[in-house]
C-alpha cells in the first residue's frame, strides 16, 4: 500500500467567521480553509481517498496533521484488514483524531470499492434518498450581509446561524427579515462565558420565531453542574458539540445536553462517529451529523464548489442520486485546484 497526501486550500467566498475567532473590534475568521487530502493505493491500483480537516480548537493544524501521516508506515494498512489497520493506526498516538479520520476514511473508501458497493452498505447503514436535510451555515457578520446570505441560501429550508458576538440580535433580526418561515439553528460556539449570560441569550431566542436548539452555549470545560443548571433553565433544546468529541463524552453529554452533534474530525473518522451516534441514542440524545469546512471527501456535503463530486445536497436534501461514482465513498475528483467555495455553506 502506498499513502500519499498533499494540502488543499479551500478558498472562502466570505469571511468565516464564529465566536471563538471574532476579534474585539469585529474583525477575524479567516477567508481560506486548509485541509488535508490523502490517498492510499494498494498494489492491485485502488485507490482510497480520505481527508483531514484539523482544527485549532482541537490542537490540530495542516503542519500536526501531515507529520502524523508521514509517520504512517502504509506497508502496515491493508484495504483488506481493516480492523488490523485501524489499530496500527491507533497504536501511534492518542491525538491527530483529523489525521486517523482521513485514513480510516480512505480505507473504507478503498475497501468498499474492492467489494463493488458504497460504504454505507458495506457498513450496512444504507442510504435513504429524501430524508436527510441539511443545514445551511451562516457566520457571524454585520446584519447587511446576513441578509445577502440568507437571500443566496434560499434553496435551502434550514439555516443555522452563528451566534456569540455583540450583534446577535440585529442579525437574527435581518435573517427573519430575509426568511421569515424558515426553521433556524443557532450555534454560540462556547461563546457565552456563565450560565446567566448563556440563559440571558437563550431567553430572548424563541421570540425570534422557529428556533430549533442552541448549539454549545458555553464552553466545553464549564462544570457539569452549570450546564445542568442551564439545561433546567433553557426554553430551547441545548446541543453539544465541542463538549461531544466522541462516545466517551455520551454520560455527560446526556446529563448536560438533550441532543448531540458528531462530526468526523472529531471522532477519527466514520467508524468513531458510527460508536459516537449509537452510544448517544442509547443514552437518550438525540443526534446531527455536522462538518467542519471541508470539501465533499469528508463529509460529502458537495453542494458548495469544491474539486469533488460527491453528495449532492441540493435544497439541503442529500442525495446521492446523479452521483457517478458506484462504490466507496461514491466521491470522484474533479480536479485538484480548488475553486472558490463559500465558506457559509451546508455545514456545521
Ligand atoms: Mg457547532
Amino acid at each position: 500500500m502506498q499513502l500519499t497526501f498533499r494540502r488543499l486550500d479551500l478558498e472562502l467566498a466570505h469571511r468565516w467567521t464564529i465566536a471563538r475567532s471574532l476579534g474585539p473590534d469585529g474583525s477575524g475568521g479567516s477567508t481560506v480553509f486548509e485541509v488535508v487530502l490523502i490517498e492510499l493505493v494498494d498494489d492491485d491500483g485502488v485507490m482510497g481517498l480520505g481527508e483531514a480537516a484539523p482544527s485549532a480548537r482541537y490542537q490540530e493544524n495542516v503542519g500536526s496533521t501531515m507529520a502524523f501521516l508521514r509517520q504512517v508506515d502504509a506497508t502496515r494498512l491493508s484495504f483488506e484488514d481493516f480492523a488490523g489497520s485501524m489499530n496500527y493506526i491507533d497504536s501511534l498516538g492518542a491525538n491527530d483524531c483529523a489525521a486517523k479520520g482521513a485514513i480510516n476514511i480512505a480505507l473504507l473508501d478503498g475497501a468498499a470499492k474492492k467489494r463493488g458497493q458504497p460504504i454505507y452498505d458495506l457498513l450496512k447503514l444504507g442510504f435513504i434518498e429524501k430524508k436527510h436535510i441539511t443545514s445551511f451555515s451562516i457566520g457571524i457578520d454585520q446584519a447587511e450581509i446576513i441578509r445577502r446570505k440568507v437571500l443566496k441560501a434560499e434553496p435551502y429550508p434550514i439555516l443555522k446561524l452563528k451566534v456569540g458576538g455583540p450583534d446577535d440580535r440585529q442579525n437574527l433580526a435581518a435573517l427573519r427579515e430575509a426568511a421569515p418561515k424558515k426553521t433556524v439553528r443557532v450555534d454560540a460556539n462556547e461563546g457565552w462565558k456563565t450560565k446567566e449570560e448563556a440563559l440571558k441569550q437563550i431567553e430572548w431566542l424563541p421570540g425570534a420565531g422557529l428556533v430549533e436548539f442552541v448549539e454549545q452555549p458555553m464552553p466545553a470545560s464549564t462544570p457539569a453542574k452549570d450546564l445542568v443548571w442551564l439545561k433546567r433553565h433553557t426554553p430551547l433544546p441545548i446541543m453539544a458539540d465541542e463538549s461531544y468529541l466522541s462516545a466517551k463524552d455520551a454520560a455527560h453529554c446526556a446529563e448536560c445536553y438533550h441532543a448531540v452533534n458528531v462530526k468526523l474530525v472529531k471522532t477519527g473518522g466514520i467508524t468513531g462517529a458510527h460508536t459516537a451516534l449509537q452510544a448517544a441514542r442509547r443514552a437518550g440524545l438525540k443526534t446531527m451529523i455536522g462538518c467542519m469546512i471541508e470539501s465533499s471527501v469528508l463529509i460529502s456535503a458537495g453542494a458548495h464548489n469544491d474539486p469533488f463530486q460527491g453528495v449532492t445536497a441540493q435544497k439541503g436534501i442529500l442525495s446521492f442520486k446523479d452521483v457517478l461514482e458506484k462504490s466507496g465513498l461514491r466521491v470522484k475528483a474533479r480536479n485538484l485546484r480548488a475553486r472558490p467555495s463559500d465558506g457559509d455553506g451546508p455545514a456545521g
